[in-house]
């Protein structure tokens, strides 16, 4: 037994937003980020287990520690491309070479990166879950019908959440409450602007940060509130898709490199066209859009293909109804909040740096200020991605509105 503590995580490399963002010139060198995950132990046994009285899939469940797959206490990556008929082979993360370099290098080429990849950033949000919450995250239990010619369902508990990162041959990607796992689609692009991204090319909503974290997100709410995917009223199933895209966005924020440099392009003002604010630019690019699947502040102008600043619209609560549109309007007022309470927070920097005035001097900003203005804009968004996730506790068990979820969430950022 080694006398040696156990390191307090595990280092992966991965993209910090999608693999399109490294052929910018200017991105490549911040896109490539070392995913800190909760060290796994080698897998090993954790009891004796009877043989004759225990079926496969619990001996399965008795193993603690990280297999090849990944398959960890709270994630199994089963990498079947039924499109192909065929398993990849499933990556070892504890191979000494790979351990030795943080995780295998991220390409577009290697399945073993895309199961990588989906480990490293599930494991992220759950993390960030737990940190906030204080306890551990339970998955939902499966809904089963009895054997034995018995009638009805029971609930059978569900160890880890499967992740299945080439499931689909289309552009899309997805939480299965059924199946209790999640399904990633891969697909050849059709962008708008071939400049931006080659026609035809495979793009893999396993290589997200933002689609992997906004289906964890997804499934770590039906574990806790089962019955919020049932459409009981418009708001409910938006609240879910505005949930997941909260966290997906707030996830940026502890990406320092990525931080700073956005600090340093809009000299200080996220309220400015920034890639924090955006949600999966390559799969937004890809089915052909102009911008970013979802832009939380603007949106491309259809003229003058422009980004633009999106104003709040007093009436698309009475009228948006597809849950990711309707959603979004919370995810607004909740990325209106942070932006305020950054502004707040920084608001002496700037009088410090411009003589008094709050108006910063044109010229690229000193690098004291920008790592400073980083700190307090993490430290706002680690706050306000907290305080979301603490006032799951507080929300109704069987239905909610989306004004009955921003008490909760919106009081205690004001404090
Ligand atoms: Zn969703």
């Amino acid at each position: 037994m080694s006398t040696t503590p156990k390191p307090p995580f595990r280092k992966l490399r991965g993209y910090a937003f999608d693999p399109a963002l490294s052929l910018q010139m200017d991105m490549a060198s911040i896109n490539t980020i070392v995913y800190k995950i909760p060290w796994e132990e080698v897998a090993r046994e954790a009891t004796k287990v009877d043989d004759s009285t225990k079926s496969n899939q619990n001996k399965d469940d008795e193993i603690i520690g990280l297999k090849p797959g990944p398959v960890g206490e709270y994630l199994e990556v089963i990498d079947f491309d039924p499109t192909v008929g065929k398993f990849y082979k499933p990556v070892d993360l504890n191979d000494s070479y790979i351990l030795a370099q943080d995780g295998l290098d991220p390409s577009e080429g290697n399945p073993q990166f895309h199961q990588q990849m989906v480990y490293a950033v599930g494991m992220t949000t759950i993390k960030n879950f737990e940190r906030a919450l204080g306890r551990r995250v339970i998955w939902a239990p499966k809904r089963e019908l009895k054997k034995n010619n018995q009638k009805g369902e029971y609930e059978n508990y569900v160890p880890r959440l499967r992740i299945y990162p080439h499931a689909l041959r289309e552009a899309n990607a997805y939480y299965s409450p059924q199946k209790k796992a999640l399904l990633f689609g891969y697909f050849s692009s059709v962008p708008a602007n071939e400049s931006i991204q080659m026609p035809a090319s495979l793009v893999f909503t396993c290589l997200s940060h933002d689609i992997i974290a906004h289906e964890t997100t997804h499934a770590i709410l039906d574990g806790m509130h089962r019955h919020y995917n049932e459409p009981s009223n418009p708001d409910v199933l938006a609240f879910h898709e505005a949930f997941s895209d909260i966290v997906a966005l707030f996830q940026h924020f502890t990406f320092p490199e990525v931080l700073k440099n956005q600090i340093r392009k809009t000299r200080g003002d996220l309220a400015s066209q920034n890639l924090l604010g955006q949600l999966a630019q390559q799969f937004g690019s890809a089915i052909g859009s102009y911008g970013s699947l979802r832009d939380a502040i603007g949106e491309i102008d259809e003229v003058t293909n422009q980004w633009k600043p999106k104003p709040p619209n007093t009436t698309d609560y009475r009228t948006v109804m597809e849950p990711h549109g309707r959603g979004s309007i919370l995810v607004a007022a909740i990325f209106d909040a942070f932006i305020s309470i950054y502004k707040d927070r920084v608001a002496d920097l700037l009088r410090i740096a411009s003589n008094g005035t709050g108006i910063l001097s044109q010229g690229e900003l000193p690098s004291d200020l920008v790592n400073r203005l980083a700190d307090e804009a993490s430290k706002a968004a680690d706050h306000v991605l907290q305080m979301c996730i603490r006032a799951l506790d507080y929300c109704p068990l069987l239905t909610l509105r989306l004004v009955t979820i921003c008490v909760p969430l919106l009081r205690p950022m004001s404090i």
